[in-house]
Formats: C-alpha cells, structure tokens, sequence
C-alpha cells in the first residue's frame, strides 16, 4: 500500500519524446522534449541558438 509512484504515461509524468529523459523538459510550444533535444530540433525549427 506504499505505491506512491507509479509509471503511467500521459498524464503526471512527462519525459522526452525524442529521447525520453526527463533532463530540463521543454514544454513549450508543445514540444515536450528535453533542452539537449530542443537544441536540435530548435535550429530545425527555425529557432535561434539556445544560449
Ligand atoms: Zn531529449
């Protein structure tokens, strides 16, 4: 009875959906990925240089 955590995907937990660690998660613009994932995909985007 001492479950409190639980792996569900959806809600609650939010991971990288590129490379699934949760490492400073990005949630904006509804990215859901990391700031190493967003780096690469932010120059694919279009984005300027993060820092
Ligand atoms: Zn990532």
């Amino acid at each position: 009875m001492n479950e409190k955590k639980k792996r569900t995907t959806g809600s609650g937990r939010r991971s990288c959906v590129r490379c699934g660690n949760h490492n400073g998660l990005i949630r904006r613009y509804g990215l859901n990925i990391c700031r190493r994932c967003f780096r690469e995909v932010a120059s694919s985007l279009g984005f300027t240089k993060f820092r």
